[in-house]
């Protein structure tokens, strides 16, 4: 019998996982993404696919490789996946992170949904249009970065720097995190697919005062200073709003758990949603969270400077009155450094690409229904998105009905279900046929 994608994957996601790509956030550590890249390298090139690697610093490894379709005058599409993990403690978990082992019909590992999948099912995808001769019908640019869980400064970020023109033509792209299935009943699934994410906005705050002795009176203190209005953010509570992409999908949730929702009581209405709850609730309002504090250096003198940082997420289309209320909250006398900013970016649930996600996951599983959603966190899709590139979360998983999903993610015992992976790969390899 013919070897198929859904035979492969499994094989190929468990060798992933067993290549540590942790990213440590300094590049002097982060070392295993050029050994994974070499990986999928080998892999697409087993099934004579050209691949380039770029890299942004030493082992710092980004994929490239475009596979030409039947209509080339069409738009292309990106499907991309990053190959860095973020770090797990061996200590804290029931198998070693790195083993890639099998048991209980999953496999585990660091990496397992974060995003290792999806990795091994693009390249399971593939090398079956290979083995068959397959051509798709429009160019696929497939594409593995680094470091998406940092920054993305030496991944995604950085070729859309220094190699945009790889990314020539691609109209849509498909990466993490969507695609996955909620269960309702027996019947009906839900599968939430991204269109959309909030912004990131790193702050530091810079407050100044007259340096001075700890034992004299003294009213113009930088620590103080900087409290008073660090104190303000932090408690401050933003007010709900609902974008377009969670009002959908606060509408087609209600109606799929028939429960009654009102989009003008948002918080009211996710407190019904169960598990799923957690993964909304910070997607009806804007966030400003205090994160570090650095002042001083001896415990008698008052020093002249004292710094902040706060970690701000924005919905799409709030960037500009979200920094004018922080601005009013920290005050006139406190200056605002822009750290490390990436816009909200939000898509509209509709067009060809949307109706095939839904078809491909109907095929698999009756019972499927889409729904968007807007993603509290960030992907590779912020760096795509400047391109003007349509971004979905699509890494399709059918999950058992009382797996906690969301835990996993950068989780304890990080695992996927083996037939989930088989079921992903059979999705992914229908959405891409008709795309
Ligand atoms: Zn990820």
């Amino acid at each position: 019998m013919e070897t198929t994608a859904a035979d492969e994957v499994v094989g190929i996601c468990r060798d992933l996982l067993r290549i540590d790509t942790t990213n440590t956030g300094d590049p002097r550590t982060t070392v295993g993404e050029r050994v994974a890249a070499e990986y999928v390298a080998g892999k697409l090139g087993e099934a004579g696919i050209d691949v380039e690697l770029h890299e942004s610093a030493p082992k710092r490894a980004n994929l490239i490789a475009r596979i030409p379709g039947a209509d080339r005058s069409r738009g292309a599409l990106l499907v991309h996946g990053h190959l860095d993990v973020v770090p797990a403690d061996a200590s804290e978990w029931s198998v070693d992170p790195f083993s890639g082992e099998e048991k209980d019909g999953y496999l585990w590992g660091r990496g397992a949904i974060d995003m290792k999948d999806f990795d091994a099912m693009m390249l399971a995808v593939v090398r079956d249009w290979a083995r068959t001769g397959y051509v798709p019908p429009r160019d696929i640019v497939l594409c593995y970065t680094a470091d998406e869980e940092a920054g993305m400064q030496y991944g995604s970020q950085w070729l859309v720097d220094n190699h945009r023109e790889k990314f020539e033509g691609c109209t849509e792209a498909v990466g993490e995190v969507g695609g996955y299935s909620y269960t309702v009943n027996d019947d009906l699934r839900l599968y939430l697919v991204q269109t959309a994410e909030k912004g990131l906005d790193w702050l530091r705050l810079h407050a100044t005062g007259r340096p001075g002795h700890g034992s004299f009176i003294h009213d113009d203190n930088a620590v103080t200073n900087l409290a008073d209005a660090v104190a303000r953010v932090g408690h401050h509570r933003f007010p709900t709003v609902v974008t377009p992409t969670v009002r959908t999908f606060l509408e087609q949730v209600g109606d799929a758990l028939q429960i009654d929702i009102d989009p003008a009581e948002p918080e009211l209405a996710i407190a019904k949603l169960g598990p799923i709850a957690n993964l909304i609730g910070a997607t009806i309002r804007n966030t400003a969270n205090p994160t570090r504090l650095e002042a001083g250096y001896k415990d008698n003198v008052i020093p002249g400077r004292a710094s902040a940082t706060i970690d701000c997420r924005t919905l799409p289309g709030e960037a500009d009155q979200f920094l004018a209320t922080l601005r009013e909250l920290i005050g006139p006398d406190i200056e605002i450094e822009h750290v490390h900013q990436q816009p909200a970016v939000e898509t509209s649930f509709d067009g060809a690409l949307v109706d095939a996600m839904g078809a491909a996951l109907r095929a698999e599983d009756p019972g499927a229904r889409t729904v968007p959603y807007l993603m509290s966190g960030g992907t590779d899709a912020k760096a795509f998105a400047t391109l003007g590139i349509r971004c979905f979360g699509f890494a399709p998983l059918r999950l058992p009905a009382d797996l906690n999903f969301a835990s996993l993610f950068h989780g304890i015992d990080e695992r996927v279900p083996v037939e989930g992976l088989k079921f992903g790969v059979r999705v992914l390899d229908r959405l891409l046929r008709n795309s």
